[in-house]
């Protein structure tokens, strides 16, 4: 059923090769091309230099954007950009129901933040298809006048069950040889309100035994009340999305129409259409090709807009920037970067397969730039005190922490050292098990940038639970001094001074669901499993930390190592000046790899 498969060079791109063959033979290169009245493109110059490939991403806005679609953003943008060409965003407004303004400012940002724009050209790259809605409307009558296309007034059911099946040809309708005088008079009657919502619709009239069902007379204009966000009350007809769709890459005079692969055997229709279109003397070749990849699955998450809104409408996440959602606005505010996504998009390719991509390597991608661009500091996140008992109470010295040690050009700052410290709860053990290189009675562990100390034992409450830890420190081995060396110790453990500490709230993110798979499978007792089965009610645990002095001034949105636990960021909702929020990116290791 599905059409001509395009051939897949190996270990390399296929679409870059395709647009690089393109080039090469020309394809594009005419002069300036004046365009037609209809022309989207020109809308500044009044010339579109067809020369160029042009791409879109062109988003519904129906829902904010997720990683899925980061990889159809650097995919499209990539390719404009890497072959000097254009890319448009395109909102893809056809279905006024589930569209807001709401769903557009945010995809917006959600591009912006990804690092393309518009308007940084002398062409404005961005588009609406509900702008269109004119052009597509006289598109729809020229099939008309032209043989094309007929309004249908079968019942949905009707109509569903003469579209036959996959082994089975459709059967014609009783409508299918109406004359074009009535069809236009019905098909303006639809524009005009005289019909009834679902009444009846515009259909292409193609081929009603085609192997491929997508060809058998799909529908191309309904009656539908619903005001759009874009165009209000004007319109009470829609295109379908497959009959708009063309015709706006066709008026945006994009070059390389590049969808996932289940437009596939969409293909054949958008290929029929701008023809006919072109035929008719409404669209000018050459004429836009579509190319489909496959699109992202990623474990762990769910990448339908579908699913997210009901994640959302039925709070099981705090919103649609929930850090803990695959969303890029949760994305962004979870600290992933946009150097992170670009990285993740090069190292997973772009291919006609479609398979699954483990989390952990987006994961990997996020630590690998984490750790070239985050600074370095030092976070207490499960405080116990430590007293230095041989330490002067009320002095303070200076120690001095490396900010990125691999970048020693952005110097060192000073933390200080006083009598009393935070420490991890777990870098103390009363009976150490194997192994443990850490704080033990009697045992001498180095204190990070500061001196070797050594264990004297700890106090408790009354249920035994640890509560201060206690020690000394041997004076001639200060890190950075000469004497630093003379005692060797196995652990190194990091602190902060209780008198210097910024207490703060930190939340920790995991995994928003328990299964690679969300949803996939069945339960036990034979029902189908939901994605929402799936969900990990552990996926989120605020904690109140104790952190060095510097990070109180951390501005929202900027990303530390926090030493030996991860990377966090400064929470870009939450945050106020003085008093930020961090969130937990990501460890600095896997914790779930098996
Ligand atoms: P969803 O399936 O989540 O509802 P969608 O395909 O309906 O998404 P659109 O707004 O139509 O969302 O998507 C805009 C563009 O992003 C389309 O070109 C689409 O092919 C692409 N896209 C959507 N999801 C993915 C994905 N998981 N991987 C790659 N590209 C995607
Ligand atoms: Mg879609």
């Amino acid at each position: 059923m599905s059409s001509e498969k395009t051939p897949i060079p190996a270990g390399s791109n296929f679409i870059r090769a395709i647009i690089e063959k393109d080039l090469s033979q020309n394809k594009y290169a005419t002069k300036k091309w004046a365009g037609s009245p209809g022309d989207a493109a020109h809308q500044d110059t009044g010339v579109v230099d067809v020369a160029k490939i042009r791409t879109r991403f062109p988003p519904e806005p129906n829902g904010y954007l997720h990683i899925g679609h980061a990889k159809s953003i650097f995919l499209n943008f990539g390719l404009a950009r890497d072959f000097d060409g254009i890319c448009h965003l395109r909102f893809d407004d056809t279905n006024p129901e589930k569209e807001s303004q709401e769903y557009v400012d945010s995809i917006s940002d959600a591009v912006k933040w990804l690092g393309f724009g518009w308007n940084n050209t002398n062409e404005t790259n961005l588009y609406f298809a509900s702008n269109y809605f004119d052009l597509m409307y006289r598109a729809a009558e020229s099939l008309i006048e032209t043989g094309h296309a007929y309004v249908d007034e079968q019942s949905a059911d009707e109509m569903r069950i003469n579209r036959g099946t996959l082994t089975e040809a459709g059967k014609d309708s009783p409508y299918r040889s109406r004359s074009v005088a009535e069809n236009l008079t019905r098909f303006r009657e639809m524009r005009d309100g005289k019909h009834a919502d679902g009444s009846m619709v515009l259909r292409a009239k193609i081929d009603m035994a085609s192997p491929n069902i997508n060809m058998r007379d799909p529908a191309i204009y309904r009656v539908r009340r619903a005001h759009h966000h874009n165009t209000g009350d004007q319109w009470c007809i829609y295109p379908m999305y497959t009959f708009a769709h063309p015709i706006e890459d066709a008026l945006e005079r994009i070059t390389h129409s590049i969808c996932t692969l289940e437009f596939e055997d969409q293909r054949p229709f958008y290929d029929w259409l701008l023809e006919r279109l072109a035929e008719a003397g409404l669209l000018a070749h050459p004429l836009p090709k579509q190319y489909e990849f496959a699109r992202l699955n990623l474990t762990y998450v769910v990448l339908s807009k579908r699913k997210l809104i009901q994640l959302v409408e039925e709070k099981h996440v705090s919103g649609w920037d929930d850090p803990r959602l695959p969303t890029l606005a949760g994305a962004r505010r979870r600290g992933y970067t946009p150097a992170g996504f670009k990285l993740f998009t090069d190292r997973i390719g772009v291919s006609k397969a479609d398979s699954w991509i483990e989390y952990t390597i987006l994961e990997d991608c996020m630590r690998e730039v984490l750790n070239v661009d985050a600074e370095r500091r030092i976070a207490v996140l499960d405080p116990i005190k430590l007293v230095i008992d041989n330490y002067p109470a009320g002095q303070s010295e200076d120690c001095f922490a490396p900010n990125h040690p691999l970048k020693p050009e952005l110097g060192k700052r000073t933390v200080q050292l006083t009598k009393e410290l935070w420490i991890e709860r777990e870098d103390f053990m009363e009976v150490p098990s194997k192994g443990f290189f850490r704080l033990t009675p009697e045992g001498m562990v180095r204190l990070r940038y500061g001196y070797v100390v050594k264990c004297t034992g700890c106090e408790k409450d009354a249920d035994g639970n640890v509560t201060v830890v206690h020690c000394e420190y041997l004076p001639d081995t200060k890190s950075g001094t000469p004497g630093s060396d003379s005692v060797k110790v196995k652990g190194n453990i990091h602190w902060v001074s209780v008198a210097h500490a910024y207490e703060a709230e930190v939340r920790l993110y995991d995994r928003l669901f328990k299964e690679a798979h969300p949803g996939e499978g069945k339960h036990e007792d034979g029902r189908e499993r939901d994605f929402l089965d799936d969900i990990n009610q552990d996926s989120v645990q605020v904690i109140t930390t104790q952190l060095e002095l510097s990070l109180k001034d951390a501005k929202p949105e900027e990303s530390f190592q926090f030493e030996r636990h991860g990377y966090f960021v400064a929470d870009k909702k939450d945050s106020v000046a003085g008093k930020p929020v961090f969130n937990r990116t990501v460890t600095l290791r896997d914790a779930w790899q098996k």
